[in-house]
């Protein structure tokens, strides 16, 4: 006999979505984590992910995160707690740069209220970005802001047990095999049988779901106080999500003060990062790990102090196209999966979640999802 109709492998951002989707419907639903939900280990930690709704990285994604929003809004009522801070947010750089390109594209296909901004319109409008190139323009996307991470998984995992899913955690799942009734989960303890499972476990997922193309980098994530000399607040209503592209390729993004922290700055793809092993994840910080971010700081945001505060190593998973797997493994498999973020996918969980319970239910799904299957033709390599 069953235990469950779907089994969800792993509850971070994607999985505590699709258990509180799936459960929401009233389908028998067992969630399973190896750690507590909200935990550092994954990819979902550091007390804020960026939300836009002008999604450069494909069009067809601002459905998504549009429909992402409205469900952090329906999990912010049930919770009773903030999850979604709207600020808007800014987007610099040439015109010709993917950020901009992108981002102006997808408004365009979706007609998005977004605004184009003149070098000096950005300068006058956000000051921390004011000495922008005089070749480079902003897009301005109304919707943006910051999501709570760790609050919002836990608030996920809370919904779903409260719709009757049943939660495990603190176990590792060791396999997932398809047998003739559905899947068998296997924990060091024993065996969880089900019709299908959804297995959404991160950075893990490729030793879960063998053969999919994934790799897992260390990724830096980092605060900064102001100077004592700073000319303007760097609190987050003043100093809003921002992502610049620089006419070298590098691309940073970041967002002011939350939670007494200082401002949060990153770097899309830093060189000196390294490809890692989910297990393997080196958590000590040594001046490597900040040297590029730090000098983007010195370079380009004055009034921070280009000493980080603080530090933490994190996990961006990537597919070789650096979009989504989110599907069944073939047409006909009892397993659907959900990850591959690929440093994109906090925003989109919710949708995600949303859109898994509709491929577990065999429903029309929320768009054509061709360009993030599972089995779509990849590139050769990461
Ligand atoms: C520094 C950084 C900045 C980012 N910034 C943004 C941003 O601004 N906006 C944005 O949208 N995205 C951003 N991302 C990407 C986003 O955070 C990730 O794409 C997203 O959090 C991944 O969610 P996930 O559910 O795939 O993984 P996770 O949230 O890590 O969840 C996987 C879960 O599976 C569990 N698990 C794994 N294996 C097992 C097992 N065998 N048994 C049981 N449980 C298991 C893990 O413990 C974990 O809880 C960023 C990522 C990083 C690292």
């Amino acid at each position: 006999m069953d235990d469950a109709d779907v089994a969800v492998v792993g509850l971070g951002a994607i999985g505590a979505s699709a258990l509180w989707r799936l459960a929401e419907r009233g389908v028998s639903v067992v969630g399973i984590e190896q750690f507590s939900p909200g935990h550092d280990r994954g990819s979902s930690h550091g007390n804020s992910r960026l939300f836009r709704v002008a999604c450069l990285e494909h069009p067809n994604l601002v459905t998504l995160a549009r429909t992402s929003r409205d469900l952090w809004r329906e999990l912010e009522s049930l919770s009773g707690q903030p999850l979604l801070t709207t600020t808007g947010s800014i987007t610099i750089g040439s015109p010709s740069s993917p950020e901009v390109r992108d981002a102006l594209l997808a408004a365009g296909q979706h007609n998005l209220d977004v605004e184009r901004l003149t070098d000096a319109e950005v300068a006058t409008r956000y000051p921390h970005h004011a000495d922008i190139a005089s070749s480079h323009v902003g897009v301005v996307d109304p919707e943006a802001g910051i999501l709570r991470p760790e609050a919002a998984i836990v608030a996920a995992v809370d919904a779903a047990r409260h719709a009757g899913a049943h939660v495990i955690t603190e176990t590792r799942i060791t396999g997932v095999a398809v047998t003739d009734g559905g899947v068998t989960i296997e924990t060091p303890t024993g065996k969880i049988n089900a019709r299908q499972a959804v297995v959404t476990a991160g950075a893990w997922l490729g030793s879960l779901a063998p053969g999919l193309p994934l790799r897992s980098r260390r990724v830096m994530q980092s605060w900064f106080d102001p100077k004592s000399s700073a000319d303007r607040s760097i609190d987050l209503s003043d100093f809003p999500v921002f992502i610049r592209a620089l006419d070298d390729g590098t691309s940073y993004w970041g967002h002011g003060q939350t939670h007494g922290e200082g401002a949060k700055i990153g770097v899309d793809w830093d060189p000196d990062c390294r490809w890692t092993e989910p297990d393997e994840l080196d958590r000590d910080v040594s001046p490597i790990d900040y040297k590029l971010v730090s000098s983007l700081v010195r370079d380009w945001l004055p009034d921070l102090d280009p000493n980080p505060t603080k530090v933490t190593p994190c996990m961006v998973t990537y597919t070789p196209d650096h979009q989504f797997f989110i599907g069944r493994l073939d047409n006909d498999s009892p397993i659907i999966v959900g990850g591959g973020g690929s440093g994109h996918a906090f925003k989109h969980a919710a949708g995600i979640g949303e859109l898994i319970a509709q491929i577990t239910q065999r429903e029309k799904p929320l768009f054509d999802t061709s360009f993030v299957s599972p089995t779509r033709t990849l590139p050769d390599s990461l």
